[in-house]
């Protein structure tokens, strides 16, 4: 099931959820950490054995269009969004030891960004903004 905030999510943006793409979504929503379509694939395949790699793209794309997810570039994964709203600039902190993803969404941040794309008439593609490092558990276990 989805929770009660993905539901109206989509209610309220007349998000169309196919059951395959509700599949998906419900797949990404019990992750803490991104997936990659293969192994989107292979959890699908578990209820939809016919499911396909071109499919699972096709569902990605629709849910990252309708913000409900993002596509990590750095390791070619995708993560539901934790905070859903229409459209924000967010900014990715990547643990390289455990694999760790938190998505941070700063207002201010994306205001600068903004700014600076506008101020340069520059048409925005893509707006990945990731930092790779190593998260404050896995620097405490070091420590120990
Ligand atoms: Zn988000
Ligand atoms: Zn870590």
């Amino acid at each position: 099931m989805l929770s009660k905030n993905l539901t109206n999510y989509c209610k309220k943006n007349a998000i169309k959820l196919t059951p395959l793409r509700n599949e998906v979504l419900e797949i990404l929503a019990k992750q803490n950490n991104p997936l990659t379509a293969y192994e989107i694939l292979d959890l699908l395949k578990e209820s939809n054995p016919k499911a396909q790699v071109m499919s699972v793209y096709r569902i990605l794309e629709f849910l990252q269009n309708h913000h409900l997810i993002h596509r990590i570039e750095n390791l070619n994964a995708f993560m539901l969004c934790n905070h859903l709203s229409e459209h924000h600039i967010s900014q990715w902190l990547i643990c390289e030891d455990c694999g760790n993803v938190e998505e941070y969404t700063d207002n201010e941040f994306s205001h600068a960004i903004d700014k600076i794309t506008t101020d340069n008439g520059f048409a925005v593609t893509a707006e990945t903004i990731e930092l790779k490092g190593v998260c404050l558990n896995c620097q405490k276990e070091k420590k120990k």
